[in-house]
């Protein structure tokens, strides 16, 4: 018989106790994990249909309807970063032949149009000079020129830095039949956001900015209006991984439990832990700290002569700040000597911003007064260096 032998390339596979180095993240995110979350991953596992984790998939549901302001029933998380919550919002939400109108005001509308096309929607975009927002005029009468089936908005763009007021949209999108969908990605739990309240109808979000976890698994929030748009489809979603009636049957929404696919346990237990963080420390006093540090940054940054890229005040994302970088100013040697110096990451501009900005994330576990001022103190040595002060 012929002999069995592994292809010796094992030299080039890793051995030994993996080591990382430990590093402050102060750019769009991941930003830090916090301590109990980070030991909750670590925790035995579970099988992903036993009762206890039940009862921890409970838990994330209740949490996520503390933390998007909602009674709905249908909150989960997707298993898969932000990106996995935004295709699940569309893949589900939207019908072939549906119109969608979406506003682009950065990377992350402009990801949308692109994902909500292979879905075969009829897409409207709709943009706004990077830098700015939509005004309640504007969208309200994209709304009423097209009465889209979907309305598409980023709260907070993290490429451009700028926040997108919701308030009062759900109304106008009622008149319409139009459903309102959000990206919370980088905003949720570090700015307010009122599912109920506002009349959104879906959100997603991300575990690894404010919510203080690791990435890997998407907040999920359907408004009553959203699943009947999805019980009452012709076709079921195209895909059939992110199909939200097979995963609601996981996550108990009708009633029982059904196995779609392995849950992601550790990263679960690390959202229970993050959610809880956030009812103990509360939405509110959340929201307060996140604004006091964005005014701390920008004290600092101030005093250096920086300047923010968004123009107007109220358009400012409080949890993505973009910064403007000054004629002649190298700005990836300063990121450079950020993290080679203090371990510290910045980051450059993304998609229209690259190159006109930095940014920097207050956001989570990172928001606190010690971490603000390093990054002060990091653009300071770092102008200093290339003779900018
Ligand atoms: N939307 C926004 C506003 C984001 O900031 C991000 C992450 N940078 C995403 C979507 C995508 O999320 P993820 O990278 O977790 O897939």
């Amino acid at each position: 018989a012929e002999e069995v032998v592994a292809v010796d390339n094992a030299h080039r596979a890793p051995s030994g106790v993996m080591e990382v180095p430990s590093r402050l993240l102060m750019g769009p995110g991941p930003a830090n994990a916090h301590p109990r979350v980070l030991a909750a991953q670590a925790l035995p596992l579970l099988g992903h249909m036993h009762p206890p984790f039940f009862k921890i998939m409970d838990d994330i549901s209740e949490g996520l309807r503390y933390a998007f302001q909602t009674n709905s029933k249908y909150t989960c998380m997707i298993s898969g970063t932000g990106h996995a919550g935004m295709e699940a919002a569309i893949a589900n939400l939207v019908e072939p032949g549906d119109k969608v109108v979406i506003g682009n005001s950065g990377i992350w509308g402009e990801r949308v149009a692109i994902l909500a096309q292979r879905y075969h929607a009829d897409v409207v975009e709709i943009k706004v000079t990077p830098g700015e927002t939509f005004s309640y005029e504007a969208l309200k009468q994209a709304l009423e020129e097209h009465k889209p089936a979907v309305l598409f908005l980023v709260q907070g763009e993290s490429s451009t830095g700028t926040h997108q007021s919701l308030a009062g949209l759900g109304e106008l999108c009622k008149k319409t039949g139009t459903l309102l969908l959000v990206d919370a990605v980088c905003t949720m739990a570090g700015v307010p956001i009122f599912a109920d309240l506002w009349g959104i109808d879906c959100i997603y979000s991300g575990s690894q900015k404010c919510l203080s976890g690791p990435p890997g698994a998407s907040p999920f929030f359907m408004s009553e209006r959203a699943m009947e748009k999805l019980k009452n489809r012709k076709t079921p979603p195209a895909t059939y991984n992110l199909d939200l009636n097979l995963i609601g049957d996981y996550w108990g929404w009708f009633g029982k439990r059904s196995y779609h696919h392995t849950g992601p346990v550790s990263t679960f237990y690390a959202m229970r832990e993050a959610l809880a963080l956030v009812a103990e420390e509360g939405l509110e006093a959340l929201w307060t700290r996140h604004q006091e540090m964005q005014k701390r940054l920008w004290a600092g940054l101030s005093s250096l002569g920086l300047k923010p890229f968004v123009e107007k005040e109220e358009d400012r994302l409080i949890t993505v700040n973009t910064i403007k970088v000054p004629e002649g100013v190298d700005w990836a040697a300063l990121t450079k000597h950020a993290m080679d110096t203090y371990s510290l990451e910045i980051a450059g501009g993304l998609g229209p911003t690259v190159g006109k900005v930095w940014r920097v994330g207050v956001m989570g576990f990172n928001a606190k007064p010690q971490n603000v001022d390093l990054v002060v103190a990091a653009f300071k040595d770092g102008l200093q260096r290339q003779g900018k002060l």
